[in-house]
């Protein structure tokens, strides 16, 4: 692959409802919107997932963006890649910027795999033809909560997670398994808590918690071992694994049961794979994070989410959920809590350009003249 022009392109969209943990409230979605053009004029597509403002990661719509425009680009198209996992290796100089490395990244994989007429799962090694869907409660308002929550379980979500803090954790929790008992529940804390709030996580344990996902420091290991000792329910680990080398360690610690996998989280397809790879050798269970994201990143979590470790629903959710429209086209439909794997060359959905334009707020095009 020869890549002789890229094009960044800066969108914002509100979302249907604003989404709110105990970090923030996220009203207006930013991202970039990445294409490559190679020489024959073929396209491939790329989002980058990070927030305007560090709360997740320290990475920035504005940080990703200066690291693709004077960093990563300049070098991609000097070189010619004749597979999307050599990138992950070029760019290994360029320290963390996980998020702005994944959006040119998966770029690249949209590219390759169009060019040999594959799915993007297909080449990935997928084996699923359809995923699980999950939803996210993430409001302030425990009466809201409950609504969602039902009106979730009648759209057929397969999995509620709730975001939680000691705001809203043990009360809610008692409050949600009262009014839908069965109903496959896990919590998110987003490092709300630390080891001195032990006795409060271990009071989660008799809710029957599918699990708890990242309680204590977003870049802790070695302390959420120390916890998974004391509580019954599974530990998952997000913002603590941000490569391959994480992961290794927290196998090796037992700092967690279960994985949330988001691509843009750990630089790309290829190490999101490897995460994967790791993980069912060691036979840990998987699962596909979602970060509010548009079309295109969707699309490669699907691609992702069909690989087998994916034994668990994720954060995967029709185009609708979040959006009043989407960009891409046709949107992605949910049908009885199954999102269907796309089968069509690359990604396996157009950019509807119209829609991209309206939400389009800067663009700028980067070619090696
Ligand atoms: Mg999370």
């Amino acid at each position: 692959m020869n890549i002789v022009k890229a094009q960044l392109s800066i969108i914002s969209m509100p979302l249907k409802k604003p989404f709110s943990t105990h970090l923030g409230i996220v009203k207006e979605r930013e991202a970039i919107i990445i294409e490559l053009w190679d020489r024959e004029g073929e396209i491939g597509y790329g989002e980058t997932v990070a927030f305007s403002s560090p709360w997740y990661t320290e990475e920035t719509v504005k940080t990703a963006y200066h690291m693709q425009k004077d960093f990563i680009l300049p070098v991609l198209l000097k070189k010619t890649f004749a597979h999307p996992d050599e990138f992950s290796r070029e760019f290994s100089h360029l320290r963390g910027n996980e998020m702005a490395k994944s959006g040119i990244e998966t770029a690249l994989w949209d590219l390759y795999a169009k060019k040999r007429g594959k799915s993007l799962a297909t080449l990935l090694g997928g084996t699923r033809k359809v995923v699980r869907a999950g939803a996210v409660v993430a409001t302030q308002d425990l009466k809201r909560a409950l609504t969602e929550i039902e009106k979730f379980c009648d759209q057929g979500f397969e999995r509620i997670k709730l975001k939680i803090s000691p705001a809203n954790d043990l009360e809610w929790i008692r409050n949600i398994r009262r009014e839908v008992p069965d109903v496959p529940l896990m919590a998110d804390a987003n490092s709300a808590y630390t080891l001195a709030d032990v006795d409060r996580l271990r009071a989660l344990d008799e809710f029957d918690l599918l699990m708890i996902e990242q309680p204590l420091g977003p870049t802790d290991l070695v302390e959420h071992a120390i916890l998974q000792k004391q509580i019954t329910t599974p530990i998952c680990l997000d913002e603590s694994i941000t490569n391959v080398h994480d992961a290794k360690s927290a196998i090796q610690l037992g700092s967690c049961q279960i994985m949330n996998i988001k691509v843009g989280r750990v630089g790309g397809l290829t190490n999101a794979k490897q995460i994967h790879d790791l993980c069912m050798e060691n036979k840990l269970q998987v699962w596909c994070g979602g970060m509010i994201e548009f079309g295109i990143s969707k699309a490669h979590n699907l691609a992702l989410a069909s690989l087998p470790g994916f034994t668990l629903p994720g954060d995967l959710s029709p185009s609708t959920h979040y959006w009043e429209e989407d960009i891409i086209d046709p949107p992605i439909e949910m049908d009885k809590g199954k999102i269907t794997v796309p089968s069509l060359p690359g990604m396996g959905f157009s950019v509807n350009e119209q829609r991209l334009e309206e939400v389009c707020r800067h663009k700028e095009i980067i070619t090696t003249i």
